[in-house]
C-alpha cells in the first residue's frame, strides 16, 4: 500500500487528492495545510495520519490541542513543511500548496529522493531549473498533476527516445474568452471566479480569467518535458475535452482526452505507471459532437503574452512574472484594484526587476521574488 504525503490537503487539489485515497485504499502519512484546523482535525480523525502540520503557528498550537487524544504528530511552519516533505516512509509526496512556500518542501522531498506529484505551479515556475536539476542529482522523479501536464506525461509514456516537434497547451479560455481588454478592465470578482470548466481554489480561478494559469503552464511545460518556448503552442479549445498533445518528429499527433475531472489527473499522478478505475464520466463523443480550436489572443490576455516572454527571456524572470502576479491577484481578490490593473503590474515588474543570470541558487529565487512583490505593491499603492 502506498504511503502518501499530502502538502495543501484543504485545498480543491488536497480535499480531491484525499478523496482518490479513500477510493484506492491507500495511507495518508501526513497531512499539511495553512491554518484550517477544523478540516484538518477531520483529516486527521478520518485517516490516523502519522504527521499533521499547520504552516500557522497558533493554528498548530489550537490542531495540537484537539488531536490530544490520538497519536498524531503536529508541526508546523516551512521547517514542517519541509520535514514532511522528506519523511523516510513516505512513498510519494503530493504538493497541492498554492503559491511560492511550495518551494522549499519541493525541494527536500526532491533531495530526499521522493517522488513528487506536482500541483504547485508557482514553485516550478519561479525555480524551475533549480528543481528539475535537484531532481536529476537525486534521482527524484517528478509527476505532473495539472490536466494538461498530465495530459503530456501520459502522451509521453512509452515515447523515450523519440523526438518532440511541438507541444499543444490547450486553454479552456477561462470565462473572458471573446472578451476585449476593455470588455474586462473592470470585471468583477464574482465573474473572474465562475470558470465555465473547472471548479477551482480562487487564486488559480482569476489566473485563468487572465489567461496567465496558461502562460505559467506554459513556463512548467519547458522545465516538465525539456521543450523549447518556440515548441509549444496554446491552442484555446472551450470544450476542454482534449488536455493538450504531443506532435512527434513524424508528424504524429497524441492526444489525451477525457471528461475534464481534476481527480483523474490526481489519480494517475498517484497510481502511475499503473492505471486504475477511477470515479471519472465515461466519455462520449457522440455526446461531445463537435469541438472547436482557436489562436489566444495575446492582445486581450497580455499576462499570457509576458508569460512566453517571460520563459524565452530566461533566468529569473518567470520568477519574477510569478510574485508580482501572486501579489496583484490576491489585491484584487481583495478588490483593491481592477482585473486589468494585474497586467500592468506584472508588467511593471518585468521591466523594473532586476532578473539576469541562469545559474540562480534558492536565495536568489527567493530575493527576485520578494523584489518583484516589493515592486508589485509600489506601483499599486501609487494612483494609475
Ligand atoms: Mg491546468
Amino acid at each position: 500500500m502506498k504511503q502518501i504525503v499530502i502538502l495543501g490537503s484543504t485545498g480543491s487539489i488536497g480535499t480531491q487528492a484525499v478523496e482518490v485515497c479513500r477510493d484506492l485504499g491507500y495511507r495518508i502519512l501526513a497531512v499539511a495545510a495553512h491554518r484550517s484546523v477544523d478540516q484538518v482535525e477531520a483529516q486527521a480523525r478520518e485517516f490516523l495520519p502519522r504527521y499533521a502540520v499547520m504552516y500557522d503557528a497558533s493554528a498548530a498550537a489550537e490542531l495540537s490541542r484537539r488531536l490530544a487524544d490520538i497519536d498524531v504528530k503536529v508541526l508546523s511552519g516551512i521547517d514542517g513543511l519541509c520535514e514532511l516533505a522528506a519523511l523516510p516512509e513516505a512513498d510519494l509526496v503530493l504538493n497541492a500548496l498554492s503559491g511560492m512556500v511550495g518551494l522549499r518542501p519541493t525541494l527536500a522531498a526532491l533531495t530526499a529522493g521522493k517522488t513528487v506529484a506536482l500541483a504547485n505551479k508557482e514553485a516550478l515556475v519561479a525555480g524551475g531549473r533549480l528543481i528539475t536539476e535537484t531532481a536529476r542529482a537525486h534521482g527524484a522523479r517528478l509527476i505532473p498533476v495539472d490536466s494538461e501536464h498530465t495530459a503530456i506525461f501520459q502522451c509521453l509514456q512509452g515515447e523515450e527516445g523519440n523526438p518532440i516537434r511541438s507541444i499543444l497547451l490547450t486553454a479552456s479560455g477561462g470565462p473572458f474568452f471573446g472578451m476585449s481588454r476593455e470588455e474586462t478592465e473592470h470585471a468583477e470578482v464574482a465573474r473572474a471566479l465562475a470558470h465555465p470548466k473547472w471548479n477551482m481554489g480562487r487564486k488559480i480561478s482569476v489566473d485563468s480569467a487572465t489567461l496567465m494559469n496558461k502562460g505559467l503552464e506554459f513556463i512548467e511545460c519547458v522545465w516538465n518535458f525539456g521543450v523549447r518556448p518556440d515548441q509549444i503552442e496554446v491552442v484555446v479549445h472551450p470544450e476542454t475535452i482534449v488536455h493538450s498533445a504531443v506532435e512527434f518528429v513524424d508528424g504524429s499527433v497524441i492526444a489525451q482526452l477525457s471528461d475534464p475531472d481534476m481527480k483523474l489527473s490526481i489519480q494517475y499522478a498517484l497510481t502511475y505507471p499503473r492505471r486504475r478505475p477511477s470515479t471519472v464520466r465515461h466519455l462520449s463523443l457522440t455526446e461531445v459532437g463537435k469541438m472547436t480550436f482557436f489562436p489566444p489572443d495575446l492582445t486581450a490576455f497580455p499576462c499570457l503574452a509576458m508569460a512566453i516572454e517571460a520563459v524565452t527571456a530566461g533566468g529569473l524572470c518567470p520568477c519574477v512574472l510569478n510574485g508580482a502576479n501572486e501579489e496583484a491577484v490576491h489585491a484584487y481578490l481583495r478588490g483593491e484594484i481592477p482585473f486589468g490593473a494585474i497586467a500592468r503590474t506584472v508588467r511593471h515588474a518585468l521591466d523594473t526587476v532586476p532578473a539576469a543570470g541562469e545559474d540562480y541558487t534558492l536565495e536568489e529565487i527567493l530575493e527576485a521574488d520578494r523584489q518583484a512583490r516589493a515592486a508589485a505593491r509600489a506601483y499599486l499603492s501609487r494612483k494609475e
